[in-house]
């Protein structure tokens, strides 16, 4: 099911930037263009206009209620609410450690400097509400932003036909600490975060993902708010000698392959018996899956297996590939970890399968996707954090460093910038 390719052919397929899809078809931008200048212009109208016709039905109020979200505590199991408490303790604990302290630079009686890290004030966070439902991407979005301190973190997702939202993703946002849960999705809901409306005040920063129509909003609105990234199809690359185990391996890639008909899965082997094992496991696996008809497009359409020469070459393939998530099969796995360069997150050994970050460990699972861990990371702290640097110059260092400084103002003909420093030294 899942095709076969050489490490060139899967180069010229995967890893050239000729070969990079668009995060989005023209469609829907141009419907989502239309829709983000109408919530700009026309406010609240529009949002309700877009979300009759996008979700089929206008909530009584876009904000959830106390009421509302103390009854969901009451329908959903208990077990459920310990496995949220569980993993949200994980999450915490792992980015309470990015946490930093503004700091001094360097510090004599005539110069300081430094950076001043002050937490952003308004966050936005989408939870897609479309087809599934996904309380780990509340978790995952909403403690980092909790835990840099941000004041005021709002939720959006869409509620089905105006009716309530699945009560677990109100549980999941008290656990993570979210305040105000509003029910409306799409690009209507992240023009509405981005620009405000009678009703909805506007965030500084969205985070979180969504299908074609949030990625695409969520592209026109950078700029005048932040955003986390723009997701591609979720992947997975799997380092694998003949060691692994081939049915933990197609579990693994079965796993990735059921997120939607666009994920891809590829493997890289050096044991041609493994590969096969694995191609067949993935059969076998398959035709059990509930989510088998999603799966199976993936597999097909978007998915590799590569027999590599050596783990030096599986390791150059998915440098070059750079995987949102990289999972490494291989003999004492923990020894290869120096050999990444670039992935979003690593998951090391045969025990470690994908699904433990994605709901559980701790390190978060918004993560660069199609080769954009070559140049970003996952989502932190950081991404709730601004960096404000300061200066302070007593009469004496200016003096020290006026001839520096003029002179490179001079370079660069800006005399404003060199009459600046000359006019606190006339005397
Ligand atoms: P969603 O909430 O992202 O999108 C649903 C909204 O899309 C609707 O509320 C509607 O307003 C809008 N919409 C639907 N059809 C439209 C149309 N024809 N025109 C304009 N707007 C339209 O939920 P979803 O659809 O289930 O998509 C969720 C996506 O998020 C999936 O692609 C999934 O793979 C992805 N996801 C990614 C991660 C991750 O961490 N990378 C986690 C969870 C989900």
């Amino acid at each position: 099911m899942i095709p076969t390719f050489t490490t060139d052919e899967f180069t010229a397929t995967y890893i050239s930037k000729k070969s990079k899809k668009k995060p989005f078809d023209d469609n829907v931008m141009e419907t989502v263009k239309e829709v983000i200048e109408n919530v700009r212009t026309r406010g609240e109208v529009a949002l309700k206009e877009y979300t009759e016709k996008f979700d089929g039905g206008i909530p009584h109020s876009w904000q959830v209620t106390e009421e509302e979200r103390a009854k969901a505590w009451q329908e959903v199991p208990e077990e459920v609410i310990e496995a949220l408490e569980r993993a949200a303790k994980n999450i915490r604990n792992f980015h309470s450690k990015q946490l930093q302290q503004s700091r001094m630079m360097e510090m004599t009686d005539d110069i300081i400097t430094g950076q001043l890290f002050r937490p952003l004030e308004r966050v936005g966070i989408y939870v897609p509400g479309g087809k599934a439902c996904y309380p780990s991407t509340v978790l995952m979005n909403a403690i980092p932003a909790v835990l840099a301190g941000v004041s005021e973190i709002v939720m959006a997702t869409p509620s089905r036909g105006g009716g309530a939202i699945t009560p677990i993703l109100s549980v999941a946002a008290d656990i993570a600490g979210v305040h105000t849960i509003y029910k409306m999705g799409g690009s209507q809901a992240i023009a509405a975060l981005a620009y405000g409306t009678e009703q909805i005040e506007s965030v500084d920063k969205i985070v979180g993902p969504g299908n074609a129509y949030v990625a695409a909003a969520k592209s026109l609105v950078f700029g005048d708010v932040g955003i986390d990234m723009i997701a591609g199809p979720s992947e997975v690359a799997i380092i694998a000698d003949e060691t692994a185990d081939p049915v933990f391996i197609a579990a693994d890639l079965i796993a990735q392959a059921e997120h939607d008909e666009k994920a891809r899965a590829f493997i890289f082997s050096t044991s041609e018996k493994v590969l096969e094992a694995t191609l067949a496991e993935v059969k076998k696996q398959c035709a059990e899956l509930p989510r088998k008809g999603i799966a199976e497009v993936s597999l097909i359409n978007e998915s590799a297996a590569v027999k590599v020469g050596s783990i030096e070459e599986a390791f150059r393939l998915s440098n070059a590939l750079a995987p949102e998530h990289l999972e490494i099969q291989l003999e004492n796995a923990l020894t290869h970890l120096s050999k990444v360069k670039n992935a979003g997150s690593v998951f090391i050994g045969n025990y470690t399968p994908e699904a433990v970050g994605d709901y559980f460990a701790g390190p978060n699972h918004t993560l660069p996707t199609s080769g954009t861990a070559r140049f970003s990371s996952g989502l932190s702290v950081d991404d709730f954090i601004k960096k404000t640097t300061y200066v302070y110059y007593s009469e004496q260092a200016l003096r020290n460093a006026a001839p520096y400084i003029e002179t490179l103002a001079k370079e660069e003909e800006l005399d404003g910038h060199a009459r600046a420093v000359k006019v606190r030294l006339i005397q």
